[in-house]
């Protein structure tokens, strides 16, 4: 079904700091059901290649090193309006901006170190999840 499902990744800042359960709960709380699920590492190869849209972006090189710098959880999650409804509870990229009880104003330490990612639309929704996932790893 289109629209149904969204990506995400715990990132290292906030596995580092004990708050996968946490995250996890938050997102189960509102509704979202979990299609695929893995703790992983990304190489600086990786990262560099999830992240290639923002390549000339004076932040990239930072983004990069930050996101191979440590485990994280990635994610498919299922959900009417999923892509939409998931941003919603992550908040705004800069923690400072996220609105009170998203899961960046609660675990983010900064507009870089800001404890999850999830997809901006439904088409990268869609190749951020086959990044990350074979078809065998999906219920
Ligand atoms: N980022 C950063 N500095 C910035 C903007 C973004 O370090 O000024 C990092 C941050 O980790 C962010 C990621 O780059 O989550 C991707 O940026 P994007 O604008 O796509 O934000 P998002 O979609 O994650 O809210
Ligand atoms: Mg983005």
């Amino acid at each position: 079904m289109a629209g149904n499902i969204t990506f995400t990744m715990i990132k290292p800042d906030a596995v580092k700091g004990g708050h996968i359960g946490s995250i996890l709960k938050m997102i189960c709380d509102a509704g979202f059901s979990i299609k695929a699920m893995k703790f992983t590492k990304l190489s600086a190869e990786k990262a560099g290649e999830f992240y290639a849209i923002h390549k000339e972006r004076p932040f990239y090189a930072e983004l990069v090193a930050f996101m191979s710098s440590g485990p994280i959880v990635a994610a498919i999650l299922a959900k009417e309006n999923a892509v939409t409804d998931f941003r919603t509870l992550i908040g705004a990229t800069n923690p400072a901006q996220a609105a009170p009880g998203t899961i960046r104003a609660l675990y983010a330490t900064n507009v870089g170190e800001n404890a999850i990612h999830g997809s901006d639309s439904d088409e990268n929704a869609k190749i951020e999840s086959d990044f990350h996932f074979a078809g065998t790893e999906r219920f």
